[in-house]
Parts: C-alpha cells; structure tokens; sequence
C-alpha cells in the first residue's frame, strides 16, 4: 500500500518544503513513482520544482485549491515536474482562501484524504508539505497521512512548538486518524562549527530517540540556492553536501516504508 507522509512542523522556516521537495526528488530518481502535494499557500514547493505558480489554477490548469474547493477532478491537477518519475499536486496564493473557505464544510479534516486516496493507485509515494501553522490544511495533511516526517531546525528554540505539534497529533490520532504515527524526525541546518547546533541535536535524541534519523542535513548554501532555479538539489547540484544528506534520507524512507509495509 503506498505510503502517505506529511512533512510537518508549524514553525516556519525550519526546513519542511526543502525536505519535501528533496526527498521527492531522490525518490522519484531511485525509480519510485512519486508525487508532492503542496498544500503550503506559499507554493514553494510547487515553484521549487520548476512549475510557474502563476499558471496553476489558469483554465485547464487546476491546482490543489481548485480540487479541494471546487471539487475539480484530481487526476486534472497532476501536474509533471523537472524531475522524471515526480509529479506534483500544485499549489498558489488560491489556497490562502482555502482555510476560510473549507471551515463551514462537513468532514472539513478529510477533505485532502478523500481527494488524495485514489492516487495511491498511481504513485508508489506520496508526501505533503504542509504550511507553518496548524489550520485546516496541516490538519487535512496529518488526517491524510500514515505518518509524519518532521524537520527540526538546529536553532535555539528548536523543541518549541514541538509538544503543540504533537498534541495536534495526538488529537488527529484520537479523532480521525488512529493509525497516524511519527516516522522520521531530520534535524535540518546543521552546523558543525556551531556548539549549539550539537547539542540541539543532543536534546532532540533525548525527546525522540531512535526515530530521529542518523543522517543530519547541513546548512548548505547551494540546498538555498536551488529553488530560485526551480530545480531540487539533485538536479541543481547533486554533488553538493546538501544533495549527499537528502540522498540518504530518501534511501531512509524507502527502507521505513517497506518495514512498514511488512
Ligand atoms: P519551511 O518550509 O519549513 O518554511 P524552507 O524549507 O522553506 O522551510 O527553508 C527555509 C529557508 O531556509 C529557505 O530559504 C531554504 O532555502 C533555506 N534552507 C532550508 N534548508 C537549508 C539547509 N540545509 N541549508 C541552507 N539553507 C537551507
Ligand atoms: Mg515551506
């Protein structure tokens, strides 16, 4: 059964879309039919893969919001991306509207899993970026998903947020979604010149244990230049360091979802 994962934390800028972004890519390279569902009304993702979000949501040209609100067909919304065996369910400034909009719905959580679920026939993996808050739309991603991937930045206040995060977890789990688990937390924007960074990581461990993956991602210019090029890393700079973690941490996910799967 093809495995659906949120990447989540309602902080912003700790490194969700570039993990998505990435990790699709280096799927989609290993030879596993991948999409990407942007549900972040910044679009990053969908830009940071090469599509134009100005175009999404034009006539003919549906993109997630479209499809979440107005009940658009999802296979219309497929959109292919610069990356062989990667598509994407993309997003645009539309889906700001969608946390209003969606609100006075009935089943208002599963509307994103209802949509997506028929793709698992498509697509051997599916992940989510979802926006830096817990509204409507990160709910849908973790009603949506069998488990979450979450990024934590090595920052002061790295574990902030943290607990609220897994609350709303817990809440998804107790309400709608009982099988929905923690697969993977990356510690992002390492730096190893930095004492601090270390022991973020150390205080990570310490809350999550063996589901914090081995493979840390560094701070790496080019993983911050690649999407202004509308190119995952893999395609922008695969030799870079950058390219080198998210490489390992899509061997990670594949491993995580065959003992997932049996
Ligand atoms: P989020 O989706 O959580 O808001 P992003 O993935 O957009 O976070 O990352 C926030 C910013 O940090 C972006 O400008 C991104 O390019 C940059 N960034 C993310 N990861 C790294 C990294 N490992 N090294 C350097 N810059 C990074
Ligand atoms: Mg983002």
């Amino acid at each position: 059964m093809t495995p659906i994962y949120a990447v989540v934390n309602q902080k912003g800028g700790v490194g969700k879309t570039t993990t998505a972004v990435n990790l699709a890519a280096y799927l989609a390279i290993a030879g596993t039919p991948t999409l990407l569902v942007d549900l972040d009304p910044q679009a990053n993702a969908t830009s940071g893969l090469g599509i134009e979000k100005a175009a999404v949501g034009a006539p003919g040209r549906p993109g997630i919001y479209d499809v979440l609100v107005d009940e658009a067909p999802v296979n219309d919304a497929l959109t292919p991306t610069c990356v062989e065996n990667l598509m994407a369910l993309p997003a645009n400034l539309n889906l700001a509207g969608a946390e209003v909009e969606l609100m006075s719905r009935v089943a208002r959580e599963t509307i994103v899993r209802r949509a997506i679920e028929p793709l698992r026939d498509r697509f051997e993996i599916i992940l989510l970026d979802t926006p830096p808050s817990l509204g409507i739309l990160t709910v849908n991603g973790l009603a949506a998903s069998d488990a979450v991937i979450v990024p934590i930045q090595c920052e002061y206040y790295a574990l902030e947020g943290v607990s609220q995060l897994m609350q709303t977890i817990e809440i998804v789990r107790r309400h709608i979604n009982p099988t929905l688990e923690v697969a993977l937390v990356i510690m992002t924007m390492f730096d190893a010149r930095v004492r601090l960074s270390q022991q973020v990581a150390d205080e990570v461990r310490a809350v999550f244990g063996e589901r914090v993956s081995p493979t840390v991602v560094p701070r790496n210019v080019r993983l911050s230049e690649a999407p202004s090029h509308g190119q995952p890393i893999a395609l922008y700079d695969p030799a870079s360091r950058g390219a080198q973690a998210y490489r390992n941490l899509a061997q990670e996910v594949i491993g995580i979802g065959k003992a997932r799967s049996g």
